[in-house]
């Protein structure tokens, strides 16, 4: 299949060439290379509101936000006032620090089920330190993880990941061992008689089951009625952790992020995206008793060079602090605008459809059926999500470039925005209707 105006890029693909000679692959995370919808990937140099503008001049309305953090939209101005005053002190001391303490108290005092919580820089480091605090805690060494999860690039985790392992249908990564990846046992999502089995089956071995609150990266699938609360009864049943992945869901769905939406306690949780305003920050917490066994308070070793580090922990204190009820609510209402458009459009051209929100997260399947699982996700005919992405991206509209990935929106876009995406979906739909595998 070609598509003439993925090329029409001449300035990102002289880039994208450039960095092919130094970087592999020519990106520094793997989806953002394309290769599940073809062309040349675009280089962005800025961002404003809701638009993001390319290398080549091109205005694109951002539906990615950068896959999740901006839920304000680009250079909010007193996000960035923040990080310039953060700057002009100083850009890393080793020290603690205010800004840290901070950070920490807003989100103990956003979400309840978290006493203690440490600041680490990346969603990837959150779960990592989750899972190593949860098997140092029960002294015990299995995880449960559910097919389409992701988790971040943790060793353990990477057992049959959604996100770009989705994307590039990857059943596991080389170089992860045996060894590393034996102690994950991985369910089918949604299927809370799997969880039971396996509980069974390995007795007081079990140290946690780890899934997002409300998955996005194998597109949006929600839990099922009572499947986060049944995993906690699971959990407590059994003697092992119960920790709820909140690095997408996080500060973003609500105010408190899905446990704000769905009231299941974790007894750890992880955070990122949202929480650092754009910039490297993430946290894991949870239950004082939990948390305490992390040094230097407790055994389990835990650290960071750049953690809490006060530029990060200042853009993520502003954006939070600009997170009231009113900017939930045009999140979810630009969110509920435009997935609508989107459905009626492929509605329109009779492309068979299912579209999965969860709070102001939404994507669509091209597929008639409600995806409830990975295994369902990857039946869907992701060849028409590609063609539908290229008439998109053609007209100024930037989506994931995957049909396996959640579309973001901010407070920022405006009716304009969504006009822009309006006037684009058309022709968009025609195009996944007209698409051959
Ligand atoms: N957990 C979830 C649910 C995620 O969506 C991601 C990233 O997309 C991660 C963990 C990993 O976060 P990071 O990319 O910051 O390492």
């Amino acid at each position: 299949m070609s598509y003439p105006y993925a090329y029409e890029a001449p300035v990102s693909q002289t880039l994208f060439d450039r960095a092919a000679a130094v970087t592999p692959g020519g990106v520094n995370s793997p989806v953002r290379a394309f290769r599940a919808v073809g062309g040349t990937p675009r280089f962005m140099v800025s961002g404003t509101g809701p638009y993001l503008k390319d290398a080549d001049g091109r205005e694109y309305v951002d539906l990615v936000c950068s896959w999740g953090p901006m839920i304000l939209g680009h250079t909010r101005p007193e996000v960035i006032a923040a990080v310039q005053a953060a700057v002009a002190r100083g850009t890393s001391f080793g020290t603690p620090g205010e800004g840290e303490v901070e950070l920490a108290e807003e989100i103990v005092a956003r979400v309840a089920p978290v006493e203690l919580v440490r600041l680490v820089s990346s969603g990837t480091e959150a779960t990592m330190s989750a899972i190593r605090l949860a098997r140092g805690f029960t002294g015990r060494a299995k995880v449960i993880k559910f097919a389409g999860c992701y988790h971040g690039h943790v060793d353990a985790l990477l057992a049959a990941a959604g996100s770009g392992v989705a994307t590039f249908g990857l059943p596991d990564t080389p170089g992860v061992t045996g060894a590393q990846a034996g102690d994950t046992i991985v369910l089918p999502y949604n299927d809370l008689e799997a969880v039971r089995t396996a509980f069974a089956a390995h007795r007081g071995e079990i140290a946690c089951v780890i899934t997002e609150a409300s998955p996005g990266n194998m597109g949006v699938v929600p839990p099922a009625e009572g499947f986060n609360q049944g995993l906690a009864d699971l959990c407590r049943e059994n003697g092992a952790l119960y920790i709820s992945d909140e690095v997408m869901t996080g500060f973003r769905v609500s105010k408190a992020g899905w446990y704000g939406i769905d009231g299941v306690r974790p007894d750890l949780m992880t955070f990122g995206k949202v929480m650092g305003g754009g910039f490297p920050a993430a946290a894991f917490g949870g239950r004082a008793d939990v948390m305490a066994h992390l040094a230097p308070a407790g055994p389990v070793y835990q650290a960071g060079t750049l953690s809490g580090n006060p530029v990060a922990t200042a853009a993520g204190l502003a954006q939070l602090r600009l997170l009231d009820d009113a900017v939930y609510e045009t999140v979810d209402s630009v969110a509920a605008e435009v997935s609508g458009l989107v459905s009626a459009a492929l509605a329109k051209e009779g492309v068979a459809h299912s579209l999965q929100t969860a709070g102001n997260m939404f994507s669509v399947f091209f597929t008639e059926d409600r995806v409830t699982n990975y295994d369902e996700a990857r039946k869907q005919e992701a060849f028409r999500f590609t063609a539908f992405f290229h008439a998109m991206l053609a007209q100024g509209v930037y989506l994931p470039p995957s049909a396996f990935e959640s579309w973001f929106v901010s407070s920022a876009h405006d009716a304009a925005a969504v006009e822009r995406v309006a006037a684009a979906l058309p022709a968009a739909a025609r195009a996944a209707a007209e698409a051959t595998a």
